[in-house]
């Protein structure tokens, strides 16, 4: 018998080597968002799928994450590389359906029956009803402070994240956290304060913010960023405290890790280590259940199958952003611009596109200040993105148009920056440093990606003289060259240093004077709606009557009256953390 055994064995082991050899491997890439995406495909002698694995892909981690783990298990599943595209995830998913052609194609192989249109067919799973202490709507920023602050004052917590992924336009954003320290030794040395910080918030916003909001926010935004280092998130010190644009002081916080995935990797961990916190992908909360006094009692959401997952709750927590993509909603709002449409690019992710809005105004919430929408003169030429901007900080960086010559403050107010812009040819123009920013361009820009690498995926450029870095960005070498030279003369070590320009600006480094020079081209783009659901400073809701709903919360973008007609840089970060925490507390706390 034993002998029998193992002969079987053996022929089994051979089989596996037979099957083994059957199958060959073809490797092949593609442009990804960031970098060249690299794939290995593995054919079984019948042509069919037998594996497809990302060898590499520098996307940002926490967005390409879902695309890099679901389109080759799809693949797999289905046997055809003709799949659908990962939500919030677009330029990688693309590239990976491109690189796996390309290592199929250019070993000769035949893909027309692996072209084969499929999708993959789910069965719709059974409506459930669940029960916790506080549901919150929207795994962003906002919405997981939310709910791991919640979670440390007690409560069961249910998130729920439409997407497939967590983030929102959080993770997209550069890391920057305005904060300050009051009285602390730094603050005194950058000639800050909170108060300062209050002024300047309220002052940029055109004094709409609510003062009460205002002081909120920037009392608690140190405390904030110490919350999330005793949750383990690493931050840099201050000596890499920054003015990010349109954040007018250098009071930038940046986290150690890439830009804001750290957050959510700092959040993810704290989720995985509780069994008091779960958390919903690919369900979206349709509607805010009221009891009969008009209470808050939960949601209404539809699960990944298409199933009714309704959630009953003692207080709700809406978290859900902003609608910067919502074209058809910006564009009714819109009080400061007057031509949102979607010609206008934007720096969102695609689920930004107003659902608490619609949830909150069915309970006849009371909006503020909804006209307020935040455009950026720093969007991604195609795709609108924040992500491939190479600036650093206010100071080392100046904007050139298509003739080479500076045209504004670069140091000013975000909606100043971006009218300045709309009024240049094509609505573009070049951010120009040179190696300050980037000593030999493997330094890596506020979005994780090295200027080096940029250069290569043709979205930005770098040269060793401003002669040719103007051949490169097009335009006139000599306006270029006399452009920076009128520029430095005010910055560190110029005859005009301490002087305001005649642009008014004020915030001037080091000169502009050392090779390698490098240039990006950026465009406007719709990014924040600062707009939104009035709260008071516990994050209560209000209702168009000015009384409260009972047991409804609400933080970050989708609320309102706390940036006024203008947001500083980073403060949106602080906001998130700050207001979410507030939400948390305030919806475990409740009665
Ligand atoms: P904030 O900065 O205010 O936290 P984010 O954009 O970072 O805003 O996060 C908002 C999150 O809410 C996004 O991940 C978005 O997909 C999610 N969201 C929006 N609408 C819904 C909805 N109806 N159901 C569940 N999640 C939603």
């Amino acid at each position: 018998m034993k002998k029998f055994l193992a002969v079987i064995l053996a022929l089994a082991m051979m089989m596996t080597s037979v099957l083994a050899l059957a199958e060959t491997s073809y490797t092949g890439t593609a442009k990804g968002f960031v970098d060249e995406i690299q794939v290995t495909v593995t054919l079984n002698d019948d042509g069919s799928i037998a594996d497809v694995v990302v060898d590499k892909c520098s996307d940002t981690p926490g967005v390409c994450d879902a695309a890099v783990e679901k389109i080759p298990a799809a693949m797999k599943e289905l046997n055809s590389i003709n799949v659908d595209t990962v939500g919030g995830a677009t330029f990688t998913s693309n590239g990976i359906l491109a690189a796996v052609k390309n290592a199929l194609e250019s070993n000769g192989v035949d893909t027309t029956a692996l072209m084969e249109k499929k999708e993959v067919v789910v069965d719709k799973a059974a409506d459930e009803t669940l029960e916790c202490d506080v549901v919150v709507i929207g795994a962003g920023g906002a919405g997981l402070a939310a709910a791991i602050t919640a979670e440390q004052n007690g409560a069961n917590v249910i998130v729920v994240e439409k997407m497939a992924k967590v983030g929102g336009n959080t993770i997209l954003a550069g890391g920057a956290v305005n904060a300050v320290e009051d009285r602390s030794e730094f603050a005194i040395k950058q000639n800050d304060s909170v108060y300062w910080h209050y002024w300047q918030t309220l002052n940029g916003g055109d004094w709409q913010g609510d003062p009460e909001l205002v002081m909120t926010l920037v009392e608690n935004a140190y405390e904030g960023i110490q919350w999330t280092k005793e949750l383990g998130m690493e931050w840099l010190g201050e000596e890499a405290v920054f003015t990010v644009s349109g954040g007018l002081w250098p009071r930038a916080w940046k986290p150690a890790g890439m830009a804001s995935a750290g957050f959510f990797e700092t959040y993810g961990n704290y989720i995985d280590n509780t069994d008091k916190i779960s958390l919903m992908l690919n369900t979206k909360a349709e509607e805010i259940m009221v009891d009969a006094s008009g209470a808050a009692c939960g949601i209404i959401a539809t699960g990944e199958t298409g199933n009714t997952i309704t959630i009953n709750a003692k207080s709700v927590v809406v978290a859900t952003g902003g609608f910067s993509k919502n074209v058809e909603l910006r564009m009714a709002y819109d009080s400061i611009w007057g031509m949102l449409d979607e010609k206008v690019l934007s720096t969102n992710h695609p689920g930004a596109t107003g659902d608490g809005v619609k949830m909150l105004q069915k309970l006849n919430a009371d909006f503020i200040q909804m006209g307020n929408i935040q455009l950026l003169p720093l969007g991604d030429p195609q795709t609108g993105s924040l992500s491939g901007n190479i600036e650093h900080g206010v100071d080392s960086r100046i904007f050139v148009n298509k003739s080479g010559l500076r045209y504004g403050d670069e140091g000013g107010r975000r909606d100043d920056m971006t009218r300045d812009l709309f009024a240049q040819e094509d609505n573009l123009m070049w951010i120009v440093m040179d190696s300050d920013t980037y000593p030999t361009g493997d330094e890596i820009n506020n979005f994780g990606e090295t200027a080096n690498q940029l250069v290569a995926a043709g979205r930005a450029v770098k040269a060793d003289s401003l002669e040719e870095l103007a051949a490169l960005m097009n335009v006139d070498a000599e306006n270029l060259k006399a452009t920076i030279a009128e520029y430095n003369e005010y910055c560190i070590g110029g005859s005009k240093e301490g002087q305001a320009d005649q642009f008014g600006r004020t915030l001037f480094g080091a000169p502009i004077d050392t090779a390698p020079f490098y240039a990006g081209a950026r465009v406007p783009t719709v990014h924040h709606t600062m707009g939104g659901v009035r709260i008071d400073t516990l994050c209560r809701v209000y209702n168009e009557n000015g009384e409260i709903i009972e047991n409804l919360y609400a933080a970050g973008e989708v609320t309102g009256g706390i940036h006024g007609a203008n947001r500083l840089g980073g403060n949106a970060l602080a906001d998130t953390i700050v207001f979410g925490r507030i939400a948390g507390e305030s919806a475990a706390l409740c009665k």
